[in-house]
């Protein structure tokens, strides 16, 4: 059970605004969430979302973090959602900000449901997704006339618990599709081998791109045979993997020289 300074539920309930802050770059939030922001009176945030944008919100905005540098671990996903629950009961209009898009592997759904059945009136700002980040900054296109039609976006975390379907990489090699893998850099190597045993070449191409839109971003370009050193360095950094022949097809546009790729080790 988690403890929360005891609320009594305003007049008017407030409202809660769940906002994708983009990937990265703090200028990549939306025009709509950066208004909602400005005006928020609590905002939730974590480690994903760039700090910078806090200095949108007000002086008096209560600013609440719910990362993983509070500890070992993150804060529950019961306790963000009780404190969503809790403050809006309040009469507050609260921001919960999340990298990235938050209905992309960002448990939108499990603070949706609890704010519905509190009866919390809510509203969803989309976000730029890392998928579309990492595709951006290095110029490979996630589908491609002629090459692929099919996009996938899936974790390489088995994040679902015992419920929860394992991942068929063997059933995705088979589609031909790019595959966008959040959360895997921890996992490539099996997650490789599994897609080779599913049928795609040692050739296939892959792209890891970490940081996506930050100075710092990194990007490597190797095949599905290549090891664990393809991701030297990157451990504890946030990475998208991208699969499919789209990642070699965006080599003749860099052999062209029709794009400048900014700090990248290719
Ligand atoms: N809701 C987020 C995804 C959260 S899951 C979104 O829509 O992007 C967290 C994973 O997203 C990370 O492990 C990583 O795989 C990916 N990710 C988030 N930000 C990233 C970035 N700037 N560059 C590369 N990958 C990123």
């Amino acid at each position: 059970m988690t403890n929360f300074p005891s609320t009594s539920p305003a007049e008017k309930p407030g409202r809660v605004v769940l906002i994708g802050a983009g990937p990265g770059a703090a200028d990549l939030i939306t025009v709509r969430g950066a208004r909602v922001l400005r005006e928020a009176e609590v905002v939730l945030y974590d480690d994903l979302a760039n700090a910078e944008l806090l200095d949108l919100c007000s002086a008096t905005c209560e600013k609440i973090y719910v990362g993983k540098r509070l500890g070992s671990h993150s804060a529950t996903q019961e306790h963000i959602c009780n404190l969503l629950v809790n403050r809006a009961r309040a009469g507050r209009y609260v921001v919960r900000l999340k990298g990235g898009d938050p209905m992309v592997f960002g448990r939108a759904g499990e603070e949706l449901l609890a704010l519905s059945g509190a009866g919390i009136p809510f509203e969803i700002v989309p976000g730029v997704t890392a998928a579309s980040a990492a595709s951006a900054s290095t110029a490979i296109p996630l589908t491609q006339r002629g090459v692929t039609s099919t996009l996938v976006f899936v974790t390489g975390h088995p994040c679902g618990g015992k419920s929860q379907t394992p991942v068929d990489w063997r059933t995705l090699a088979k589609l031909q599709a790019t595959l966008c893998i959040y959360m895997g850099t921890q996992r490539f190597v099996e997650i490789a081998r599994e897609l080779r045993a599913g049928g795609l070449a040692d050739t296939t191409s892959v792209a890891i791109v970490a940081g996506a839109t930050l100075s710092s971003q990194t990007v490597r370009v190797g095949t599905l045979a290549d090891g664990a050193e393809l991701l030297d360095g990157l451990q504890g950094r946030p990475a998208l993997i991208l699969v499919g022949e789209v990642v070699r097809w965006s080599e003749l546009v860099r052999a062209a020289d029709q794009f400048a790729l900014a700090s990248c080790e290719i």
